[in-house]
């Protein structure tokens, strides 16, 4: 397995440079364990400290999807690369006031369950929060099998957030999974999150599962056991990408202590429902319901700040899944052209 195997790049390779010279090597964290880590070097996997100067707790500390410095043969991890994305939460009363739980996913599968907890406000603080990561969100509408209509459920998801891809599964009939994979690239490291009970766990064995019967079928002749893989938090699967599974990640909710999800905005989109210009965007337009209601004492000033932050982010979020939409059409367009010069062979 090389370092690009294992989501190396050209931004991780430039910040390894000056360590490189010094003739240390870099290792991504596969799994850890308070003060103990396990490092995935491309070829082995590795068992590793912390070097005195990095102090436990903060951001600089490592966390499962680093990658980082090692120094020595029974190795010492002296430095974090800097991160392409973060996952984090908020800690109530800390100076530092947020514990980063996973780094480098590029991929988020924001997981909400099909069944009577259905909830397209919830999902739209997911993406909020998918957002502040970096990652990109891919919407997973789990236990398809309960829902009368899983299509039209991702229609009304889909107008949430037009440009964030929709995918529907069903972790316990077993269906959906190429549809989910197909959204990670070779390299690439995804992760679930969501709320309890929507089926992370479950899609994580379902995938897990598949990856043994394929591995299986691959490794058929070298004998090779799996018995590492399953205490990994970070795993190369074979299609080629990276599933992370840790247990913060799925004990991850949304700003817990803060408001209630239940009531996530409807206050506010109630309102809006009544503007005179259904694009009104609540910013002095003449028959503005929401500018009425604040105004008159009916809505809150700040729920109508954390509203427009939501909008904002979900413009972004559009404006970059756009860009990621172009960016895999000149991908393809590079497929198909040197599929043409190797003489027409199907994609
Ligand atoms: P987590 O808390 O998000 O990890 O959720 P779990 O994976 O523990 O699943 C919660 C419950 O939902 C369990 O009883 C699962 O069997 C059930 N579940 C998960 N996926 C599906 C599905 O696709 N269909 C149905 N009907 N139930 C599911
Ligand atoms: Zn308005």
């Amino acid at each position: 397995m090389r370092l690009e195997d294992l989501g190396w790049d050209a931004s991780f390779s430039s910040a390894f440079e000056p360590f490189e010279r010094a003739g240390l090597r870099p290792g991504r964290i596969s799994r850890t364990d308070r003060r103990s880590f396990r490092v995935l070097t491309g070829q082995d996997e590795l068992h590793a400290e912390v070097s005195g100067k990095l102090r436990y707790h903060t951001p600089e500390w490592p966390v499962t999807g680093d990658w980082v410095v090692l120094r020595g043969d029974s190795p010492v991890i002296d430095t974090v690369l800097p991160r392409k994305t973060e996952l984090s939460r908020k800690t109530a009363g800390e100076q530092t006031g947020k514990q980063v739980l996973a780094a480098n996913v590029d991929v988020l599968f924001l997981v909400t369950g099909l069944d009577r907890d259905f909830n397209p406000r919830r999902i739209e603080r997911w993406l909020l929060l998918a957002g502040e990561c970096g990652a990109q969100p891919v919407i997973v509408l789990n236990k398809a099998d309960l829902h009368p209509d899983p299509d039209w459920a991702a229609g009304e998801v889909r107008q949430l957030a037009p440009a964030v891809p929709v995918t529907v599964v069903s972790a316990l009939a077993e269906q959906g999974a190429a549809e989910l994979i197909r959204h990670v690239r070779h390299g690439e490291t995804a992760a679930l999150v969501g709320s309890s009970g929507v089926g992370k766990s479950t899609i994580v064995n379902w995938l897990l599962e598949r990856d043994a019967q394929l591995t299986q079928e691959v490794r058929k002749d070298d004998g090779r056991g799996r018995h590492t893989t399953t205490s990994r938090e970070l795993i190369p699967m074979p299609g080629g990408w990276l599933l992370m599974d840790t247990p913060g990640l799925r004990e991850l909710q949304l700003w817990a202590g803060e408001d209630s999800l239940d009531q996530t905005f409807e206050d506010v989109a109630n309102f809006a429902a009544m503007c005179r210009f259904r694009d009104c965007r609540h910013e002095g337009e003449p028959g503005c319901a929401v500018t009425e209601a604040v105004s008159g004492g009916d809505l809150d000033e700040a729920r109508l700040g954390s509203y427009r932050k939501l909008q904002r982010e979900l413009a972004y979020l559009a404006r970059r899944q756009d860009e990621w939409a172009a960016a895999e059409e000149k991908r393809r367009w590079k497929r198909i052209h040197k599929a043409m010069r190797q003489g027409g062979k199907r994609l």
